[in-house]
C-alpha cells in the first residue's frame, strides 16, 4: 500500500534499524522503544490489521511470532521472559495499520496493561 509508513520502511524508502529480514517478514527496531528490546516483526504483505488475516495466513503469522520468539531469544530475554503483542485498532491503541508484533524485554512488564 503505497501511504502505509510500515511498507515504506519494507521497501527501503524510509530507514529503518532492521534487525531480521526474508522474503516473508522483516523485523526493525521500534522508532519509540518502551523497553530496552522493543523490536516490530511485520509481514512484507500489507494487511491493515488482524482483522484481515484469513485461514490463508496461518502460516505467515506463525513466521512472525516464532521470529519475534527467536529474536526475543537472541537478544538473551529467553529465561527472564518478554512480551510479544499485537494491538487491534483503536481501542488497542494501534497507529500503523500494517500488522506488527511487538516484542519487548530486558524489564519487568506489569499486567493489565494500560
Ligand atoms: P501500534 O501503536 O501498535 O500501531 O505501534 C506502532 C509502533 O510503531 C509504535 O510503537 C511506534 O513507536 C512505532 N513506529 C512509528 N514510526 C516508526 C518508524 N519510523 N520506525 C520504527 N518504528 C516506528
Ligand atoms: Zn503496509
Amino acid at each position: 500500500m503505497t501511504d502505509c509508513l510500515f511498507c515504506k520502511i519494507i521497501a527501503g524508502q524510509i530507514p529503518a534499524s532492521i534487525v531480521y529480514q526474508d522474503d516473508r517478514v522483516v523485523a526493525f527496531n521500534d522508532i519509540n522503544p518502551q523497553a530496552p528490546t522493543h523490536v516490530l516483526v511485520v509481514p512484507r504483505r500489507h494487511l491493515a490489521s488482524l482483522n484481515d488475516l484469513t485461514a490463508e495466513d496461518d502460516g505467515l503469522v506463525g513466521e512472525i511470532v516464532r521470529r519475534g520468539a527467536a529474536l526475543a531469544k537472541a537478544a538473551g530475554h529467553a529465561d527472564r521472559g518478554y512480551r510479544a503483542v499485537f494491538n487491534c485498532n483503536a481501542d488497542a491503541g494501534q497507529t500503523v495499520f500494517h500488522i506488527h508484533l511487538h516484542v519487548l524485554g530486558g524489564r519487568t512488564m506489569t499486567w493489565p496493561p494500560g
